[in-house]
């Protein structure tokens, strides 16, 4: 089995997405094994995103990670980085493919496409572990 973390952005709390997205990860199948509500900070968003804070884009993202607080949760299947790649599709809302959230629920705004893309999802398994432990503390996790 192995697991993800996912965080909601402030576009799908501010949409009201985030029960209809839950809905889809929990008809995928997934197990949600930890979920929660935290306001992101700049440190914690310069650690989450290092991979991205030297870009002329990251103060816009900053920004906006910080417009509302975040839903995170830690979800669990098999295989379940890839298929939740999948399941949202590329960075890009305009470029997803059909029938991905990304597609279906993110942006298309110029200048918005990239950036307000309603999720965040680990992209390995050792990534995974890491932001699991960055946003969780093991009491926290439920391996029921
Ligand atoms: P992903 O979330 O698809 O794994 P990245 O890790 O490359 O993408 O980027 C992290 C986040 O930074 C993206 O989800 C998006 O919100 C934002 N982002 C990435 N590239 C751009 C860009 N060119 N312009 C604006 N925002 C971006």
């Amino acid at each position: 089995m192995e697991k993800t973390l996912i965080l909601l952005k402030p576009d799908c709390v501010q949409k009201n997405l985030v029960g209809t997205v839950i809905a889809r990860f929990e008809e995928a199948g997934f197990a949600i094994r930890a979920n929660k509500m935290i306001q992101l900070t700049d440190d914690l968003l310069r650690e989450h995103y290092a991979h991205i804070a030297e870009f002329p884009f990251y103060p816009d993202v900053e920004s906006f990670m910080k417009e509302t607080p975040v839903v995170a949760l830690v979800l669990e299947a098999d295989g379940i980085i890839d298929t939740m790649r999948e399941m949202l599709g590329v960075t890009d809302c305009l470029e997803a493919a059909e029938g991905t959230i990304r597609a279906e629920f993110g942006s298309k705004e110029e200048g918005k496409n990239k950036m307000c893309n309603i999720a965040h999802a680990s992209d390995g398994v050792d990534a995974a572990a890491v932001e699991i432990a960055r946003f969780f503390s093991e009491d926290e996790i439920f391996n029921y």
